[in-house]
């Protein structure tokens, strides 16, 4: 086992963090799940609710300026869809379902949730001060000349392992903001190349992410007309996140599918940093309370919300501070060190953490090609792990209904994409014998 840096003071089971340090798979069941907590989050209710309004007043813009939201009128969602064979293959008793974030317009990821947002608050905001009225105005003006003049006053910058850069990086250029992307060392070449086309400028560190954000952080904060977008810690971005829960609630209510504490929706969210997965859990917890159930999946290499959570230093520890090597192929899982505020908010909302080993990732990968012809990034296919966990938790009603969320994918160049399913049905064979 890993030499645990002696400047910290670890108040979690021993043998967990043996299990973590071995690399090992696990499960980690929330102590505080349900827990009545008097710590009130500055996100609530109705913050959460202002955001999905303020969805919606883009909407029309948003329809203009990318053209696939047409057929949602500008609302910027996926659909959910029933996986039939991997529930037969799996043998899992209730009915278990998807959540297609790979296909969200515009980033084909999850951070279509939350980035687009905080840039449009922020876009909402400048309009205004400069005479857009968001009560009577039309907000397709705000692709005209006079707006992108007035917004590209200014620079929007953010540190991603990629998917958020996608979605902060397009949403702000489109609206005629100057954007930087901010990359740490494993950064994803068609991500670089795709925003690079875009005219947003890409800025690569030789550092693992957490150093980059700081970095990033830094070099936005001398700068008095860059905004920043802060993956560590944004609660904008963490309601834009959170604005799941309602589409969520129609979507589940259309499909017919009753939910209810007896037949709890349990829901399995790949986290790297914590924030997307956080913000979404939250959201689902205005809708549907005690009938939720989420579960986040980690890497076993970069298992840092879990540590965060298990040891209650949140922020304050890393991955790397127990010795971890972080070494892991899930590039937006590839995270250190959890956000400033998923542990906080998630404390007594989230029902467990499951662990998956790259090489289970790979065969997840290539059972969602084979059984479903679904084509998913490798990081998005990790609450197949927490799905299979999820059986052993006697807590968890046989009736249940799952749900994992696919994070990433559709935007994956055909070549790329191509090699990642050689080698993923590789892995699913191997699983398979
Ligand atoms: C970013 C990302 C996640 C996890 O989100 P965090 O906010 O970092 O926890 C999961 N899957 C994919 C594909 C992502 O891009």
């Amino acid at each position: 086992m890993a030499e645990i840096l002696s400047h910290i003071k670890l108040n979690m089971d021993e043998g967990l963090l043996k299990k973590l340090c071995d690399y090992q798979e696990t499960f980690w069941l929330n102590p505080d799940y349900g827990k009545n907590s008097l710590s009130t989050s500055e996100v609530n209710k109705e913050t959460v609710f202002r955001a999905n309004r303020l969805l919606e007043r883009f909407a029309p813009y948003l329809e203009t300026v990318f053209p696939e939201t047409k057929v949602s009128k500008g609302i910027i969602e996926s659909p959910i869809q029933e996986i039939q064979n991997i529930k037969e293959y799996l043998s899992i008793p209730g009915r278990v379902l998807i959540k297609r974030d790979d296909l969200m317009p515009v980033s084909g990821s999850i951070k279509s949730r939350g980035g687009i947002y905080e840039v449009l608050v922020f876009a909402e905001k400048l309009a205004a001060q400069n005479g857009f009225n968001p009560d009577t105005d039309d907000y397709r003006d705000l692709a005209q000349d006079r707006f992108k003049k007035i917004f590209g006053q200014w620079k929007i910058e953010v540190a991603s392992t990629g998917n958020l850069g996608l979605s902060v990086g397009l949403m702000a250029s489109t609206l005629g903001f100057k954007a930087r992307v901010h990359m740490s060392h494993d950064a994803t070449q068609w991500k670089i190349n795709k925003l690079r086309q875009n005219g947003v400028e890409v800025v690569i560190y030789n550092d693992n992410f957490s150093n980059s954000v700081t970095m990033a952080r830094a070099a936005s904060e001398k700068d008095d007309h860059s905004y920043f977008v802060d993956d560590e810690g944004s609660k904008i971005l963490f309601a834009g996140y959170a604005t799941a829960g309602e589409r969520v609630k129609q979507q589940i209510s259309d499909l017919g599918i009753e939910v209810s504490k007896e037949k709890p929706l349990v829901v399995y969210l790949p986290a790297g940093v914590g924030g997307s997965p956080s913000g979404v859990a939250f959201g689902l917890k205005i809708q549907f309370g005690d009938s939720v159930l989420p579960i986040f999946v980690e890497p076993t290499h970069m298992p840092s919300v879990l540590l965060g959570m298990a040891s209650g230093l949140n922020h304050d520890i890393s991955v790397y501070d127990v010795g971890i090597d972080g070494k892991t192929a899930a590039d937006g899982l590839a995270v250190g060190r959890p956000s400033l505020i998923a542990g906080k908010y998630m404390r007594n909302k989230l029902f467990g953490i499951a662990t998956v080993s790259d090489e289970h990732m790979f065969a997840f990968q290539g059972m969602l090609k084979k059984l479903e012809n679904i084509e998913a990034e490798p990081s998005a296919v990790v609450g197949i792990r927490g799905l299979l966990a999820s059986q052993k938790i006697k807590t968890i009603p046989s009736q249940a209904t799952h749900m994992i969320w696919s994070t990433g994918g559709s935007m994956v160049p055909r070549a790329t994409m191509d090699q990642y399913e050689r080698n993923a049905l590789n892995y699913f064979a191997r699983w398979q014998a």
